[in-house]
């Protein structure tokens, strides 16, 4: 069986929103094992969404599109669909109800356009729309591949196809849900080099699939079969993986990133941990702050972005700037040390080096010193080289998750 992803939206072609929904539902379609063959991104433009959405029609099985359901008229999704079925609008009077309703409730006054979030394709099973107004449509076409329109609101996106499609698409195609996929969690290891060597181990297993999905924090590798019975297969391999990649494993659960790895393993101690940040500008404290139940691990940390700082709150000498340069291990050793004993804390990290885009004491974008300074009066260093051609915040969030894979092993 064979799909298509469009999602419609002129500010998705202008790059102001990230494609999201592209990416949810390209994955839900693998889950159910249709294969998506294309992906398109439209503007909200009625000619050019029929026009794509013929050629569609011709070479897939089913063609779902997403976005411009709304009432303004710059949403015309429904108009080009129909267009290009050749078939008309019609109003459903229960949505028609709803949505009175809910602007009597709000004592807001419904405009006419309005009216256009009610309205479905001729003939088409209507997709109930849990968090929102517009309806989605589900239309089985004999001349054809057949269409889907879903609302561009990622929540009523996701809750349109959970609650109402993907039960019809199981009906429709008599699709095998059996469907079993788990994901590895891996840090400290190049996608590249973990996707060669679990290609390799999965390889002798047919008709299971494998996957990598690379997050700043982890590179989850996923492995799918299609039937349900094939559950010791994957267990199988996952073990092998685990056992080979031991040192970059983290988990087997998405939930469990390295800032909560972290957070556990000092809770788990009792033991504090704080930082003294100039790149990353408090950023490592903020990713720490984000688990729940960081207050016990961490009490407060520093932001030292100027030299002069560095000098004035952590009390490191000038003179070690000014020899080495503030981009330098002694400076990211100071900065460690400094903050772990003003805090009082277990662990005191640090973080000193060239976010770009321009160099910094002639030191290229991406060069970056860290420091681990423990209670027990020993010290890690690290440098990290950090592509250039990454930017600011990428190099700024690679070197929090380095140090947390570092805090981690
Ligand atoms: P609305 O009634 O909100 O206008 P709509 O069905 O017309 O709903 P759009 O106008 O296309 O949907 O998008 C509404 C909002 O939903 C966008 O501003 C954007 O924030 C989000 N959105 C739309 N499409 C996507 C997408 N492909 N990925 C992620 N977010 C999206
Ligand atoms: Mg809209």
């Amino acid at each position: 069986m064979q799909g298509e992803i469009i999602t419609v939206g002129t500010e998705l072609l202008l790059g102001k929103i990230n494609n999201t929904n592209a990416t949810y539902l390209a994955r839900q379609m693998a889950d159910l094992g249709i294969d998506t063959h294309y992906q398109t991104v439209i503007g909200d433009n009625i000619n050019r969404i029929s026009e794509t959405l013929k050629k569609s029609l011709n070479r897939a099985d089913i063609v779902i599109l997403c976005g411009g359901l709304g009432p303004t008229t710059d949403d015309q999704t429904k108009e080009g669909v129909a267009k290009a079925l050749n078939v008309r609008l019609l109003t459903d009077a229960s949505q028609m109800a709803k949505i009175t309703n809910y602007f009597d409730k709000q004592k807001r006054v419904m405009v006419d356009t309005n009216r256009k979030q009610a309205e479905y394709l001729d003939g088409a099973m209507i997709l109930q729309n849990p968090a929102g107004l517009a309806i989605g449509d589900f239309y089985i076409n004999e001349n054809g591949a057949d269409v889907v329109v879903l609302p561009g609101p990622p929540v009523e996106m996701k809750a349109m196809f959970e609650t109402a499609l993907k039960s019809a698409l199981i009906k429709q195609y008599s699709l095998n849900t059996h469907i079993v996929s788990r994901s590895l969690y891996f840090a400290g290891i190049s996608e590249s080099e973990l996707m060669d060597g679990a290609e390799k181990i999965a390889m002798a297993t047919p008709l299971i699939s494998i996957g990598s999905y690379s997050q700043a924090h982890a590179i989850e590798i996923r492995l799918t079969a299609t039937n349900a019975s094939m559950n010791n297969e994957i267990t199988s391999i996952e073990r092998q993986l685990i056992n080979k990649y031991a040192n970059f494993y983290l988990s087997d659960d998405a939930k469990d990133n390295l800032a909560q790895l972290v957070v556990d393993k000092l809770k788990e101690h009792q033991q504090t941990i704080t930082a003294a940040e100039s790149l990353t500008a408090g950023l490592f404290q903020a990713t720490i702050c984000t688990i729940s139940g960081a207050s016990n691990v961490f009490n407060g940390g520093f932001v030292t972005y100027a030299n002069d700082v560095k000098e004035k709150i952590l009390g490191i000498d000038h003179s070690i700037i000014s020899e080495y340069g503030v981009v330098s291990e002694p400076v990211a050793i100071e900065m460690a040390e400094r903050s772990r004993q003003i805090m009082d804390a277990d662990y005191g990290v640090s973080f000193t080096g060239v976010a770009g885009p321009d160099s910094l004491e002639n030191q290229v974008p991406g060069t970056v010193w860290v420091g681990i300074s423990k209670k027990d009066g020993h010290t890690i260093t690290k440098q990290l080289s950090l592509p250039a051609t990454d930017d600011r915040q990428t190099i700024r969030e690679k070197s929090v998750w380095q140090v947390l894979y570092l805090l981690y092993l």
